[in-house]
């Protein structure tokens, strides 16, 4: 077997990754590492949870340990396509560079220009930025990039799944002809070849294990559930996972609770923690600084339930997560696996639900069609309990005696503002909410959420995942998204524009969805009381 000390590496790196535990590089690490050393460009297919960060940042380290940086002229560049991701790498970067003295920074949208300019003035050896933001500098001409001799593409697949890909094309063009490119991507869908092929010179193809199968440490299940009434669903399906939480009881040592839209992250979230449960959300809308705390407290242990969207946990790495439970079936079969690969991860024990209604089954057919087996159907532990008539009173019932059993945990919670739930509104008003924000006659953005996704995205097509678009906060997003939006150098928070961009039509990999016919004269806004329906109405 090979090991770290086989590879010629740096040896302060040596005695980095040894403090860190590792003996012998993963797969993905044994091909990149050699050569990535020799200078040559790699094209790395491998997933994330595969050792793939260390396969660039080791060699990388090794490579800039001689030399010094200028200022605005950053020596080696790292592409993200979230922040979160961004934040990771740069702390693999810390762990391994702790013998060294290169310099690093981290350019991501929520932080202000200022910190992240004077960074870059001082010269940095590694920067590590998402598109959108480093392109933010570089037109603000803070920035060089003729000085960058080793550019890093993470993820790629997810670029393009967020319409990152032009930004990524204009950053390679702004960079030398002559740097060293690594580049990952989990899958090779054509757009990714056609860069590759594009800006990549004569590659070393590393590829590792695709994961289309779910980790034989985890444990799945899912429960088939359909409301007992249709304006009662929303808040029966909250109920189901609370009751599917207690039901798990101390094995949930902590979940990813993980909803298809950021409506029903913040509700669901709202929602547990009302009912006693220690949970926050974790979306793009979130401003940054909230985000981390979530974050840092979930890993440290003490925040129990991180309700979160695909793309903000996305390639997070939490050791210990003891549960996954999908409170919607993911509507891309893929994201089934990544979500649930957030627990049982370093040969530990996990266990995974989901909740699927019957507006879920093709997407669930799509899961068990892409796992090649059948997920374990566990037994509803509300079959009997809710009727039509009971709901209300059965969730008032439960509300009191759930919220007594939990005080303490409750208590512990304390000044947790992180899910703004100091006055939470009751569920009914919550469920409400819902209802409001999708009308019973298909909702615009579910109707994206559940119909087929077409698999290859053409050229130039802005390849856009409408749930990753609408997670990503203004200048995370590509630059052609947000042409005509006004500029505020020195925000640090663009909510506001991340959600007048949801108003936008969808294109993309999406885009083959059926959407309805498109509404003449009213622009892409339908006001929400032309969606209602009279005869829904009438009978709720
Ligand atoms: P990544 O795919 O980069 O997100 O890494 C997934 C996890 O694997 C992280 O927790 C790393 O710390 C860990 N890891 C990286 N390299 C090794 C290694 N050689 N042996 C064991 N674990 C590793």
């Amino acid at each position: 077997m090979i090991k770290f000390s086989d590879l010629k590496l740096d040896p302060k790196v040596l005695k980095a990754i040894e403090d860190a535990g590792y003996e012998n590089p993963t797969p993905i690490q044994a091909g990149a590492i050699p050569p990535a050393l020799e200078g040559r460009d790699v094209l790395g297919i491998a997933q994330t949870g595969t050792g793939k960060t260390a396969s660039f940042t080791l060699p990388m380290i090794t490579l800039l340990a001689k030399g010094r940086a200028r200022a605005r002229m950053p020596r080696s560049l790292v592409l993200c396509p979230t922040r979160e991701l961004a934040a990771q790498v740069a702390e693999n970067f810390d762990t391994y560079t702790k013998y060294h003295k290169l310099t690093k920074a981290l350019l991501i949208g929520g932080v202000s220009f200022k910190e992240q300019d004077q960074l870059i003035d001082r010269g940095v050896d590694v920067l590590i930025a998402t598109p959108g933001r480093l392109l933010d500098h570089f037109e603000r001409g803070k920035l060089l990039l003729t000085g960058v001799q080793i550019m890093v593409v993470d993820e790629a697949d997810r670029m393009l799944d967020m319409g990152f890909i032009p930004d990524i094309e204009r950053i390679f063009s702004l960079t030398p002809f002559t740097r060293q490119t690594l580049f990952f991507s989990a899958t090779m869908a054509p757009e990714i070849e056609r860069i590759t092929n594009t800006f990549l010179s004569a590659p070393e193809r590393v590829e590792v294990a695709r994961q289309s199968s779910a980790s034989a440490t985890i444990t799945q299940g899912v429960v088939m559930f359909k409301g007992s009434r249709k304006d009662q669903e929303a808040s029966e399906k909250r109920r189901l996972l609370r009751a599917l939480i207690d039901n798990e009881g101390d094995k949930c040592r902590n979940a990813i609770i993980f909803c298809n839209r950021k409506t029903d992250v913040d509700i669901v979230a709202k929602s547990l923690t009302k009912y006693g449960y220690d949970a926050a959300p974790i979306h793009g809308d979130l401003e940054q600084s909230q985000r981390t705390r979530t974050l840092d407290g979930f890993r440290d242990g003490t925040l129990r339930f991180l309700v979160a969207s695909d793309v903000a946990a996305r390639g997070l790495d939490i050791p210990n997560v003891s549960h996954v439970f999908n409170f919607d079936v993911p509507s891309h079969a893929e994201d089934y696996v990544h979500r649930i690969g957030r627990t049982g991860r370093a040969g530990k024990l996990g266990t995974t639900i989901m909740l699927c209604t019957p507006r879920d089954d093709k997407n669930f057919a799509d899961v068990e069609r892409l796992l090649q087996t059948e997920i374990p159907r566990l037994a509803n532990p509300l079959e009997g309990v809710i009727t039509p008539a009971s709901d209300d009173a059965a969730e008032s019932g439960e509300r009191s005696t759930s919220s007594r059993s939990r005080s303490s945990s409750s208590r512990s919670r304390g000044s947790r503002s992180r899910s703004g739930d100091k006055s939470a509104p009751k569920e009914t008003t919550m469920s409400e909410t819902v209802a409001a924000d999708s009308p019973p006659s298909a909702p615009p953005e579910a109707a994206v959420a559940e119909a087929p996704r077409s698999e290859a995205a053409p050229r130039h097509d802005r390849s856009r995942d409408d749930r990753s678009r609408e997670d990503r906060p203004r200048e995370d997003r590509p630059r052609e998204d947000r042409r005509n939006e006004p500029r505020a150098d020195n925000r640090t928070d663009n909510r506001s524009d991340d959600r007048r961009d949801r108003t936008r039509g969808g294109q993309g990999r999406d885009q083959n969805r059926d959407n309805g016919p498109k509404v003449v004269g009213m622009g892409d806004h339908l006001p929400s009381f032309i969606a209602l329906s009279f005869e829904e109405r009438r009978t709720s």
